[in-house]
């Protein structure tokens, strides 16, 4: 049988945003996340759109530019692009980090909505 795209949202845990992202850019995009500056444009289980960021502020509280962020599943990996990022670098920055906490979010238990 052949394998199955994997959900993000299966393969995205605190723990591997933690992996994939430096410390400081863990730090800023929750700061994003949590002033919401996350803004889906599409979302399917195995690829989630959004334009990230765009906020007031310093660096450190989340303010900077505005991207379009995307992460996707290629087989079984996780995989991402953000429109900030250099051609072939493409780093799990903090646009990163703010859409794959929505992602953990929405695709978490089913509490409260935002
Ligand atoms: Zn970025």
């Amino acid at each position: 049988m052949p394998k199955r795209k994997k959900s993000i949202a299966g393969l995205l845990s605190l723990e591997v945003i933690k992996e994939l992202a430096r410390p400081s850019d863990v730090r800023y995009g929750r700061a994003i996340h949590r002033r919401g500056g996350v803004e889906i444009i599409s979302a399917e289980p195995s690829k989630v759109e959004a334009w990230v960021g765009g906020l007031k502020g310093s660096v450190a509280e989340g303010g900077g530019q505005r991207r379009r962020t995307r992460i996707f599943s290629r087989g079984e990996r996780l995989a991402w692009h953000c429109a900030g990022n250099p051609k072939n670098h493409q780093v799990f920055c903090k646009h990163c980090v703010a859409l794959a906490l929505k992602i953990l979010r929405r695709g978490g238990k089913r509490s409260k909505r935002s």
